[in-house]
């Protein structure tokens, strides 16, 4: 399943992407060309939601300022797994590769070189991600959206 968002959704389309599911985000006006036809399309609009409604097109409507409740209610209606994957790439949804530290260690931060681990390099945009205390907070975070609704 592969996600469409407004761009004021950018922070929703990252939580996508943590779950392994590809999200992007539409840059700029909203137009019907931009929409690709096998996705589907999560809108603040009712009158994008109507459109594409009627147009036979799958989208989804969200509240637009309650983060909580915006992923919450896109697990919940997808069915989409719960389980934090961290196999794209948090800015671009491309597909993430392992990679060894060693090659990475001028590019990361001391502290990080020591303690984490779990490295991971997107080859499309180039930023290097690894499993840190993040990776609690964000489990925490998640678990207690889950519960929202
Ligand atoms: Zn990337």
């Amino acid at each position: 399943m592969r996600f469409y968002l407004e761009e004021n959704l950018e922070k929703l389309a990252r939580w996508l992407r943590f779950l392994g599911y590809s999200a992007y985000t539409i840059k700029g006006k909203i137009e019907l060309k931009k929409i690709p036809p096998d996705g589907v399309f999560i809108t603040t609009s009712r009158k994008w939601y109507e459109k594409l409604n009627k147009l036979g097109l799958q989208a989804f409507i969200v509240p637009r300022h309650d983060f909580d409740i915006q992923l919450c209610s896109v697990i919940k209606h997808f069915g989409l797994r719960t389980e934090l994957t961290l196999n794209l790439c948090a800015y671009c949804s491309n597909p993430l590769l392992g990679v060894d530290k060693e090659k990475v260690k001028e590019r990361i931060p001391l502290k990080v070189y020591e303690k984490a681990t779990d490295f991971t390099l997107c080859p499309n945009c180039g930023a290097i991600f690894w499993k840190g205390s993040h990776f609690n907070r964000m489990k925490r975070r998640l678990e207690k959206i889950l519960k929202k609704c």
